[in-house]
């Protein structure tokens, strides 16, 4: 019969339909049976049992399997397990009330759907399960998915716009997430990573509940300050310094007699050093990054960027800012505007404009054989 679950032995023994249920009687032959135990095999019944699962529809009809079960007796003197139930793995599983195929289409639709619809699309095929049952299901096959992770990495990330904090786990060998934590205290990680033992290498930033909660939940892991929060590191505090030295930098360049005496100015002391402010002056400066340690230090402590926000007296936004900075933002230095390659064009073409030839491509022309090399959407652009 193979519109039934093709499992070694099954026997049909008995069909009734009405209206709207289809009902089988299957009995299992095979013989002999493994005990799940040891693993011995026999063929000495000790009684039958009946049991009911639901199975995939037929034409829009429910579909119940009666099955008669059998227990075995176990041959082997030492084996605790006496008397064990036989297994139908292909057809369904232990204590379960559905067959794994029907279990299969439900987590399917599930997942397609979630619970609401999902439930409102399975009963109109003729199969039941309710919204819970489909999440549970989902919950189910989520967990159950994933092989015991090694080397994870750890990373915090923003729920509602930097307000509220959530802590990603990612399994670093599969490159997947794996686990999202409800907030990003010490205590949470390190429940995570008892719960999750063998984890060989966590790979984190600096922030300190990180540290903590990996310390507590796997004292035996290694922990890495992962590259890519080192890298940025790096080069923020490499520009910090050149930029510190950019006046002596400049000084030597100009005069190869004086690279051996160059000066190393004092960071913030040096009032209207020329080439260290940008717009605004050292003592400006200091106080920013006063600033800014002190956000990044109530940050490590744990405090909400609201909270921040209100102890400093910056705006929310700011503090989001510079903390995924990682490093102090130097303020920017305004750009230098390159010179437009128009610019030697502009007043023949401002003379040509009075004069009423307002057409663009000719313009162009025109300065083209006048030696002009730039594009035409920038005569455009200057011209509008
Ligand atoms: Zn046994």
């Amino acid at each position: 019969m193979t519109l039934l679950p093709k499992v070694p032995g099954l026997k049909l023994e008995d069909t009734f339909i009405d209206a709207d249920t289809v009902s089988l009687t299957l009995v299992s032959t095979a013989l002999p049976v493994a005990c799940p135990v040891c693993g011995h095999r026999t063929a000495r019944l000790h009684s039958h049992y009946g049991r009911t699962v639901a199975d995939l529809p037929w034409s829009g009809r429910r579909v119940r399997f009666s099955l008669d079960v059998r227990k075995f007796r176990c041959p082997e003197e030492g084996c605790p397990r006496r008397i064990f139930t036989e297994r139908l793995p292909d057809l369904v599983e232990s204590y379960a009330r559905k067959t794994v195929r029907l279990h299969e289409v439900l987590e399917l639709v599930g997942f397609a759907l979630g619970g609401e619809a999902g439930s409102r699309l399975i009963r109109r095929l003729g199969m039941a399960a309710s919204p819970s049952t489909l999440l549970h299901y989902i919950g189910r096959a989520a967990t159950a998915s994933y092989p015991n992770p090694h080397i994870i990495g750890v990373d915090d990330f923003s729920l509602r716009r930097g307000q509220t904090y959530a802590t990603i786990i990612v399994d670093l060998e599969r490159h997947e997430p794996i686990e999202l934590l409800p907030d990003r205290e010490a205590e949470t990680l390190a429940d995570w990573l008892r719960a999750n033992p063998g984890i060989e290498i966590i790979a984190r930033d600096r922030y300190r509940p990180y540290i903590e909660g990996a310390s507590a939940g796997a004292p035996e892991a290694v922990q890495v300050a992962d590259r890519f929060h080192i890298l940025k590191n790096l080069y923020n505090a490499v520009e910090r310094a050149v930029e510190r030295h950019r006046h002596a930098l400049r000084e030597s360049e100009e005069d190869p007699a004086r690279q051996e005496e160059i000066p190393v100015p004092e960071p913030s002391r040096e009032g209207g050093h020329p080439g260290w402010g940008h717009r605004s002056d050292p003592g400006q400066r200091d106080k920013r990054l006063k600033l800014y340690e002190r956000v990044v230090e109530l940050r490590e402590r744990g405090l909400y960027v609201e909270d921040i926000a209100g102890q400093v007296g910056l705006s929310q936004g700011t503090v989001v800012r510079w903390l995924n900075a990682d490093g102090f933002p130097e303020r920017k230095r305004p750009k230098k505007k390159k010179p437009s390659p128009v610019a030697p064009y502009a007043e023949y073409l401002e003379r040509r404009w009075r004069e009423r030839c307002i057409n663009m491509s000719r313009l162009w022309r025109e300065i083209k054989e006048m030696g002009y090399e730039g594009s035409y959407d920038a005569v455009a652009d200057h011209l509008r």
